[in-house]
């Protein structure tokens, strides 16, 4: 099987893509928030991330109080 980021076939070490778990070189995937991604999906796996941290976000202020009466 072939790395899907750069053409070459995969060797070690290789990590998984984990929006489509397709193979590549730990150096052609880009890291985000810990979880590896290929090329095609660190678009997604960017705006994704940002829909965590806004849900994050949003968790945390439903739960703080924003005004002390
Ligand atoms: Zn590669
Ligand atoms: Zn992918």
């Amino acid at each position: 099987m072939d790395c899907p980021v750069c053409g070459k076939p995969l060797a070690p070490p290789s990590v998984q893509c984990s929006l489509c778990k397709a193979e590549v070189h730990r150096d052609c995937a880009k890291k985000l928030t810990g979880r590896y991604y290929c090329k095609r999906c660190y678009r997604q796996g960017k705006k994704m991330a940002r829909y965590e941290r806004m849900a994050q976000r949003r968790a945390l202020g439903q739960h703080a109080p924003k005004k002390l009466w």
